[in-house]
């Protein structure tokens, strides 16, 4: 039948708004921002990077690779690597972007940067009130503003961090074990 459709999308409609005055359920919107739902682990907005222990400088994990900035399809993401090495939160000497930008307003959320990223560096974050008053507050995020601690990552994708965690800690595991083998080695056969 013509409009049939029309007909029983009606139906559905009019059953969820009466149905809405006894059951609670049936309320598909709420009163953001007095009322918000629970948050959904897998949901994700804006990229941030993610740094170790307490100093966001020291600990950053990203080492400048440029890997995701020659992935992101938008081309949003502009690094520049550092000349000179630093002691990551691990005490390894590695390199780190002298610059690492973002531009929100391009930014298409596709979480590329995120599967490319060879050292976990790089997380999708779920905030989305960016709202502010200033005209001033930009939205080309630097390397301050993206830090964020990985105590923020387990707290905001707790099923997934665990999951890195696990894979970092045996990968410093087996370097650590590689490295003792190596100075054994060095130091020769004990007299
Ligand atoms: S989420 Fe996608 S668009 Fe945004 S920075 Fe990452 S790769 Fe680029
Ligand atoms: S975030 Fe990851 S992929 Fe991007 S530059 Fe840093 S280490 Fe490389």
């Amino acid at each position: 039948m013509l409009g049939e459709g029309i007909v029983r999308g009606m139906v559905v409609t009019a059953k969820n708004f009466l149905g809405s005055f006894v059951n609670r359920d049936r309320l598909t919107t709420i009163q953001f921002p007095e009322e918000r739902l629970p948050h959904i682990e897998a949901s994700r907005n804006f990229p941030f990077l993610v740094y170790d222990g307490d100093d966001w400088q020291q600990g950053m994990r990203c080492v400048a690779c440029q890997i995701c900035e020659k992935e992101c399809p938008p081309k949003c993401i502009y690094i520049e690597k550092s000349t000179q090495k630093k002691a990551d939160a691990a005490g390894k000497p590695q390199f780190y972007p002298e610059t690492f930008n973002i531009d929100v307003s391009v930014c298409m959320s596709c979480q590329i940067c995120v599967e490319v990223c060879p050292f976990e560096a790089i997380k999708m974050d779920n905030e989305f009130e960016y709202s502010t008053e200033s005209r001033f507050d930009f939205l080309l995020w630097d390397k301050k503003k993206l830090s964020k601690s990985n105590e923020y990552y387990r707290k905001i994708h707790p099923t997934e961090a665990a999951l890195v965690d696990a894979r970092l800690r045996e990968e410093r595991a087996r370097m650590e074990a590689k490295m003792s083998k190596s100075s054994a080695i060095k130091a020769g056969p004990v007299p």
